[in-house]
């Protein structure tokens, strides 16, 4: 069971925070304006809020203008984002009431009071204000699910609403390490995610991904609702652990996460899917690249580092990790480093005419370099004539 702070000791803790102070300084005797949402479910459970957002019951420019920074509005939806010198961001949302006009459609939005704007959101756990004078509002049950450590809709019709709220849940359940209670979990069980747009659930899916323990959302997300997912997706894939390990710094841990899960899952149909996510074309194919494991079978068979070099060479860093073993280690520690001394204009001043020999005369070299056979430039060249 999870310690929870009482709203005083919360607000000790915004003004603790980098940017808490300052939120507290413009709006502690403007009132209105409060903290919201998953800001104060993390203070309330002595953990760090990702974000400051805050609810505005009233006008969102005059409330953004308090905080004096850079103010980003977002138009008819009373949002603003508010960046200040020192490098503070607020999120600051106009108190509205969201009307579903059809299932897994964007809602339609219009000002309302506080406690109809805390109804509006996914969980009784994010469904809290925390005001600046140290009142503490929020849907009934809320407080007590936090302290259960429970997550639970604030009505039948929330998935069927917004099937978004599916990865929400998976992704607080598994960072929070919080128990999605029954009821919440029937409902997600006979909820239809594909009245979303694949765009959103791929932004949700590219956040699950992004979270302290990716394979934790997945297997939530997968145990709420298996449509989530494609069939043969394994959100515990055995080769992850070992590939994370691999990756160089830089390396898109998010996508070898992805590739690991989608080992199994039929080519076409990943490729579809990674699609239909929204997915760029560019890291679809490396996930797809990556989880055919393309370059595995003959990286694990190579003998020498010339061979290791001919199988993983152009390969992405993210297929060599999920390659695995001994060979790729070597690959991504060592080998792909290697240089030659000699360049391409080495070999037309040599006489070599333009076009791919140059290039093939190169990796000839320094395959040669890399199973020792040569060293130094003049050796490089003799070898690239040869
Ligand atoms: P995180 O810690 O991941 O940033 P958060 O709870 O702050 O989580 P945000 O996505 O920043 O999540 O959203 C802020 C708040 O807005 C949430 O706490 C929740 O109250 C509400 N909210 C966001 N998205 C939805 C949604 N799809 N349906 C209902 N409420 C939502």
């Amino acid at each position: 069971m999870p310690r929870v702070r009482s709203p005083a000791e919360a607000l000790d803790a915004l003004r603790a925070l980098p940017c808490g102070a300052g939120a507290l300084d413009a709006f502690r005797a403007a009132g209105g304006v409060h903290l919201v949402g998953g800001a104060v479910r993390d203070l309330l459970l002595e953990r760090v809020p990702r974000e400051i957002d805050l609810v505005v019951e009233g006008d969102v420019d005059t409330a953004a203008a308090r905080l004096g920074g850079t103010i980003t509005a977002h138009g008819r939806f009373g949002t603003a984002t508010v960046e200040t010198a020192d490098g503070c961001r607020y999120d600051l949302v106009r108190a509205r009431r969201e009307t579903y006009l059809r299932p897994g459609a964007l809602p339609e939005v219009e000002p309302a009071s506080l406690a109809e704007d805390l109804r509006r959101r996914d969980v009784t756990v994010n469904a809290m204000a925390l005001r600046f004078d140290g009142g503490l509002e929020g849907v009934e049950g809320a407080l007590e699910d936090l302290a259960a450590g429970v997550l639970r809709v604030l009505h039948d019709r929330s998935f069927v609403d917004d099937p978004t709220r599916l990865w929400r849940v998976a992704r607080y359940a598994a960072r929070l390490g919080f128990a999605v209670e029954p009821r919440t979990r029937a409902l997600a069980a006979a909820a239809d995610p594909s009245t979303v747009s694949g765009d959103r659930l791929g932004t949700e899916l590219r956040l699950a991904l992004r979270e302290p323990d990716p394979p934790a959302a997945l297997r939530a997300a997968r145990d709420l609702n298996p449509r989530l997912l494609p069939s043969g997706f394994d959100p515990d894939p055995p080769r992850l652990a070992e590939a994370l390990a691999l990756l160089p710094p830089g390396g898109r841990r998010d996508l070898v996460t992805l590739a690991a899960a989608t080992a199994g899952v039929d080519t076409r149909a990943l490729l579809e899917w990674l699609d239909a996510m929204g997915f760029s074309a560019a890291d679809r194919g490396l996930v797809a690249a990556a989880s055919r494991f393309s370059t595995g079978a003959p990286l694990r068979a190579a003998r020498t580092p010339a061979q290791i070099a001919r199988a993983a060479r152009g390969a992405p860093v993210e297929a060599v990790a999920l390659a695995g073993g001994e060979n790729a280690r070597r690959w991504l520690e060592d080998l792909r480093h290697v240089r030659l001394e000699i360049t391409g204009d080495d070999l037309l001043a040599a006489g070599v005419p333009q076009g791919p020999e140059v290039g093939e005369r190169l990796r000839r070299a320094l395959d040669r370099k890399l199973d020792g056979e040569i060293s130094g430039r003049d050796a490089e060249l003799a070898a690239a004539l040869e």
